[in-house]
């Protein structure tokens, strides 16, 4: 065994939120956000998300605070001024992962079919929480069933911290979010009561599903390195799309998917396209592009209409089921994905995943012979001189409508 004792001061990785004359009801709190390579300036150990360890940390913060960490509380103690938070997950996960937060928070807990669900909020809007935070159980159970993966953290934690740029952090089961996603009542639920399903206003359900579906794709499979960090982003990306449609209809679930499109188009007209996968780049920060979320959650998309519905599910079950708390990359889903189709799919992520741009302007025309009673169909792919794949192999339906006239058939099926 090996103990290392050490102090720092970290440049990254760890942060405080010191009290502001300007702002009275701000809460001092600290936290950390660890992905990418940034753990390792508060914590010496390997930081690269391929090295999975289980994490324990014992945390000392002033007595009328709150700490919270990975995996379960273990105990509390007392020490007089002080409180000591001993926290520990039992399963392996990987570096950028371990985190914790401290300040003067309320809890909210619930139950979700035997797991502890827990917000974490400034003092003050414990009152919040539900507004924010109330489809996280539907959520689990709806993730569980359609990935066939029970929810794999012994807990659930959102903690909401102040000036959290990042919006929302995945740690496995203590998800950090952005204090500014809690709100009141009237703005989730303008001239109404909540809940008011069909007349939410303002809503944190993206960013929630979003990182809760990360517990699965992301935490219990992570990616092995950052060229295939899509793995973890697009699925999070999709899923929390897949949730909007189980949850609010087919057209909140296009108009996500539509979002996404605009998105990365605008990313690929105005700054670059690249492959989703790539190692091309000087800080894996630049992976967290517009790539490797909307149009990786299209790619996906794409995947579930080849393959149907229920095969996806199954090549996604046996994705997860193989490499359960460990590391993924790109062709081991795709190998789950053939292996449950029965499919060859490399020519999909050869096209789709491993070059950059998309299907291009599909030109087609149509004549009828009627000596042979025949339809031409010319299809064309017309795109320009750019970064494209140069032919897309695109499975295509088409439906040809006829019209009867007296006894005269105009079309054929
Ligand atoms: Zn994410």
């Amino acid at each position: 065994m090996v103990q290392v004792g050490y102090e720092t001061k970290p440049r990254k990785g760890l942060y405080f939120v010191l009290p502001d004359e300007h702002y009275r009801d701000r809460v001092p709190m600290v936290w950390t956000q660890g992905e990418s390579e940034d753990n390792h300036y508060w914590i010496p150990m390997p930081d690269y998300p391929n090295v999975k360890f289980t994490s324990e940390l014992l945390i000392i913060v002033p007595k009328t605070w709150t700490a919270v960490s990975n995996g379960v509380l273990v105990e509390t103690k007392d020490l007089g001024n002080e409180v000591l938070w001993h926290w520990r997950l039992d399963k392996p996960h990987s570096a950028y992962l371990v985190a914790f937060a401290a300040g003067e928070f309320e809890v909210v807990r619930e139950d979700c079919d035997g797991i502890t669900i827990e917000h974490y909020v400034p003092r003050g809007y414990g009152d919040r929480a539900r507004f924010s935070f109330y489809r996280t159980c539907d959520m689990i159970r709806f993730y569980s069933d359609y990935t066939g993966v029970k929810y794999p953290w012994p807990n659930y934690k959102h903690v909401a911290v102040s000036e959290f740029i990042y919006g929302g952090m995945e740690n496995t089961t203590v998800t950090i979010v952005t204090d500014t996603t809690l709100h009141d009542e009237h703005a989730h639920c303008p001239g109404s009561r909540f809940p008011c399903p069909d007349m939410e206003d303002f809503t944190s359900d993206g960013l929630v599903a979003h990182e809760l579906a990360h517990q699965w794709f992301g935490d219990y499979v992570t990616t092995k390195d950052w060229a295939n960090i899509w793995l973890n982003e697009a699925f999070a990306t999709y899923f929390e799309a897949l949730y909007m449609e189980h949850a609010k209809g087919r057209d909140e679930f296009l108009y996500e998917l539509y979002q996404n499109l605009r998105n990365y188009l605008n990313e690929y007209g105005n700054r670059y396209a690249r492959p989703i996968v790539t190692r091309l780049y000087r800080d894996p920060e630049e992976m967290f592009d517009r790539h490797t979320y909307e149009k990786g959650s299209l790619v996906l998309h794409t995947l579930r209409n080849l393959l149907g519905d229920e095969a996806f599910r199954r090549g996604i079950n046996l994705y997860l089921t193989r490499h359960a708390h460990g590391n993924a990359d790109t062709e081991d889903l795709r190998k789950a994905l053939e292996e449950v189709s029965g499919q060859p799919l490399d020519w999909f992520f050869t096209q789709f995943v491993y070059s950059s741009g998309h299907p291009p302007v599909i030109k087609y025309s149509w004549s009828y012979d009627p000596a042979n009673k025949l339809i031409k169909l010319s299809i064309s792919q017309a795109q320009g001189g750019d970064d494209s794949y140069p032919i897309y192999r695109l499975p295509l339906e088409f439906e040809i409508k006829y019209q009867v006239v007296g006894s005269t058939y105009l079309g054929s099926k």
